[in-house]
């Protein structure tokens, strides 16, 4: 498995700053000349000579790596249906180990070096980063892949470093739990659990604030970062498989859909599920949990003790079935009917001789 962090250059100095500007102008003009060529011989490739006749300061080596960028972007596009005119690069620079070497630092109130090359041959910059909190487990415990990508950001530089880590076996042993994202509560599981109650508050936090001021922003960041806590006291020790609804593949003017939708409107200008979907993911590669998406179907309509479906047995935070009365939390009702949505759906995948036994989860 991999993961990709984003780390700021900005403690480097003035000197350092304009020597990225620099670099990265001109290997931007490169990638941008080779694209020119490529779109007009229409061909997939470069000679040595046309790498060459580029006139820069850029070492061949760069100029290399910045062919390397441009004839993947040439395919791409060509490969992409919908293809406008061809855009002209203004994205981050994908170096490979030549160029950026990361080193752990010594005594220094900063955590590591960057050491990369630069325009100026033989007088590579030293830049500092500083590791955090979150990123400190991914330098100790994970491989530091080579090379990296530059990135910048208005005016802000950032690399991007990819660690990678063995994926452990997925379990054979534990419990199934289905999960309801809420918005009174940010997650209610199928073992009447409840997680991240204090959600509403940052998101009527954010809502006050102007969007796009600091304050937002500094909203933003404390919401996600509640959400990443929030995903982390997960029990997964004791669980095998998650199963939750896969917003993405939601069908137009399903219910669920236009409920979202009608929420993300009003209260949640900037709704956290595909956030939280994609940590709760990640989290379970990472503990060698089964981790199943199904389709969102009538989950908070549906009684979870009968299977009756009606849009009215569901209100506010109280479900009661129409049909037999049940009475109980309505997302932990949902959470219920997720959770034996996911085991339906792997019993079929079990069944289908085609799927080996192995990537199954195992039911009891
Ligand atoms: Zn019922």
């Amino acid at each position: 498995m991999k993961r990709t962090l984003k780390f700021s250059l900005n403690s480097a100095n003035t000197g350092k700053i304009s020597a990225l500007n620099k670099l990265t102008n001109e290997y931007k003009k490169a990638v941008n000349f080779y694209l020119q060529i490529l779109s007009s011989t229409n061909k997939y490739i470069l000679s040595e000579k046309e790498v060459k006749s580029f006139s820069s300061p850029l070492s061949y080596r760069y100029k290399q790596c910045a062919k390397r960028q441009a004839v993947k972007i040439w395919k791409s596009w060509r490969r992409n249906k919908k293809k406008g005119e061809l855009p002209e690069f203004d994205g981050a620079l994908i170096l490979d180990s030549r160029f950026i070497k990361i080193e752990k630092a010594k005594a220094s109130t900063f955590n590591y070096w960057v050491r990369m090359a630069t325009l100026n041959k033989g007088h590579p910059a030293l830049i500092p980063i500083k590791s955090y909190d979150y990123a400190n487990d991914y330098f100790n415990n994970w491989k530091l892949t080579n090379g990296g990508r530059l990135r910048q950001e208005n005016n802000n530089w950032f690399l991007l470093l990819t660690f990678e880590k063995e994926t452990p076996p997925k379990k054979q042993k534990g419990k199934i739990i289905g999960i309801d994202i809420g918005i009174k509560k940010l997650m209610a599981t199928s073992e009447k659990e409840f997680y991240g109650k204090e959600i509403e508050l940052l998101m009527d936090k954010i809502q006050k604030k102007k969007q796009g001021s600091k304050a937002f922003k500094r909203a933003i960041k404390e919401r996600d970062y509640y959400v990443n806590k929030t995903a982390k006291e997960l029990p997964l020790d004791s669980v095998k498989a998650i199963v939750m609804e896969n917003i993405k593949n939601i069908k137009r003017n399903t219910k669920k859909e236009k409920r979202l939708r009608k929420e993300f409107r009003s209260k949640f200008q900037r709704w956290t599920y595909p956030k939280l979907f994609s940590r709760v993911n990640q989290l379970c590669e990472i503990n060698g949990v089964h981790f199943f998406a199904i389709d969102p179907a009538y989950t908070s309509q549906t009684c979870s003790r009968c299977g009756f479906v009606h849009k009215l047995s569901r209100n506010g935070e109280v479900f009661k079935c129409r049909n037999c009365g049940y009475t109980q939390d309505a997302d932990y009702n949902a959470s219920l009917n997720i959770l034996n949505l996911g085991i339906a759906q792997q019993s079929m995948v079990a069944e289908s001789a085609k799927v080996s036994q192995m990537d199954i989860c195992p039911l009891n």
